[in-house]
């Protein structure tokens, strides 16, 4: 099976994760510090905090930015659940706002519609978290524009970014947004096997989410409501969790950064030449947004005629193409159903639903892989 996605490990990762475990520290080390410390310098961020999960970043996000019980958080209904969890982790309700079918990403026209009837009717959200679809920026601009307007708190889910340019800086820069997220999960960019990392440039936001990561806990005397009782001394300011990455974790990360600009090559390369593989097929591929560069994280291509879709997708898993489906629409899921929502709500997202397969596309895809890929997705369309 040729995988839709997968991590590209070398020697010198396995000797990073290696060293750490021969190391005094297995956590809480010094190898955690200096992953974020990279990361925000890659990206031009004041601040990086590592946690277990790109899922663990988007829910200490939302508390740092007091999200609680009757607030409301929109994101887009196709992403991964982790986008919208995070709000009903933190009480708050949530709701979606409909793509563009061009880009894949909430639509901006529809966010803004949106917004100025929810000041009409008083019910304003809180946070709004942002996608970055397959590793294509959002209009995050003008979406920054009207979140300020409304006086909305933003979120850059970048899960599938790390490495990825909007309007000629990295993203993660947090130029338009409150708070970014990495994934640092084995199918994304790069991976620590588990891993997130929320970025921000407010110091106190920063601060807030190193300690819900850590069970709300502070060392820092000046945060303390009296003066330490000695110097073994803490305090537990709020409540938080144990969301902390491993040192292993963060070795890992670390050392796959110094291929991040390998494997971003070799993904745009790929999407290049899928773009011309494919052109004469009965399909569309993916979008490119002038003034930005995709960190292509997946390549979607959407079938002009959804009848043959499962067929399509049925045809490539058999003839051993890994094809996957990125996403499912989050409201059509039995949980969020619960909550009210319903097949016809979001419609550009159920029609791209109806044609989206993602096909096979991670650093290590040799030229043969694709040329598989393109021949299998020809028979099947032809079929
Ligand atoms: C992968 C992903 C997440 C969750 O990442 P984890 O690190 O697995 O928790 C969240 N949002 C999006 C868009 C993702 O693709």
């Amino acid at each position: 099976m040729i995988p839709y996605g997968r991590q590209l490990i070398s020697d010198d990762d396995i000797e990073a994760v290696e060293a750490v475990l021969r190391s005094d520290y297995l956590t809480q080390g010094p190898v955690v510090p200096r992953f974020e410390a990279a990361v925000a310098a890659l990206v031009g961020a004041a601040q990086a905090v590592a946690v277990n999960s790109a899922t663990s970043a988007l829910h200490v996000a939302c508390l740092a930015l007091d999200l609680g019980p009757g607030d409301l958080l929109w994101t887009s209904p196709v992403t991964f659940v982790a986008s919208a969890n995070c709000g009903r982790y933190c009480g708050a309700d949530v709701d979606f706002v409909d793509i563009d079918p061009q880009t894949f990403n909430i639509c901006p026209d529809a966010l803004q519609a949106r917004l100025e009837a929810a000041a009409r009717a008083g019910r304003l959200p809180k946070v709004i978290v942002a996608v970055h679809m397959c590793g294509q920026s959002p209009d995050m601009a003008r979406i920054a524009r009207l979140a300020r307007t409304h006086g909305v708190r933003l979120i850059e889910d970048a899960s599938h970014s790390i490495g990825a340019d909007y309007r000629g800086a990295p993203v993660g820069n947090c130029a338009h947004s409150d708070i970014t997220v990495f994934s640092f999960h084995p199918v994304k960019i790069i991976t620590s096997a588990e891993g997130g990392m929320a970025l921000t440039n407010d110091a106190e936001l920063g601060a807030r989410m190193a300690r819900l990561r850590s069970h709300g806990i502070t060392r820092d005397k000046d945060l303390m409501t009296h003066a330490p009782d000695g110097p073994w001394y803490y305090q537990q300011l709020e409540l938080g969790w144990n969301y902390r990455m491993t040192e292993m974790q963060a070795a890992l990360g670390l050392s796959q950064m110094e291929r991040l600009d390998a494997f971003i090559a070799r993904r745009r390369d790929l999407a290049r030449r899928y773009d011309a593989m494919l052109a004469d097929l009965p399909l569309r591929v993916p979008w490119r947004m002038p003034g930005a560069q995709s960190s292509w994280h997946l390549y979607v291509i959407r079938l002009d005629d959804p009848t043959r879709h499962r067929a399509t997708f049925e045809a490539l898993r058999a003839g051993g193409i890994g094809v996957n489906l990125h996403y499912i629409p989050v409201h059509l899921q039995p949980y969020y159903r619960r909550l009210g929502f319903g097949p016809g709500d979001f419609p550009a997202a159920e029609d791209y639903y109806a044609r989206a397969i993602s096909i096979p596309l991670h650093a290590g895809l040799t030229d043969d892989d694709q040329a598989t890929v393109v021949a299998a997705l020809s028979g099947a369309l032809a079929a």
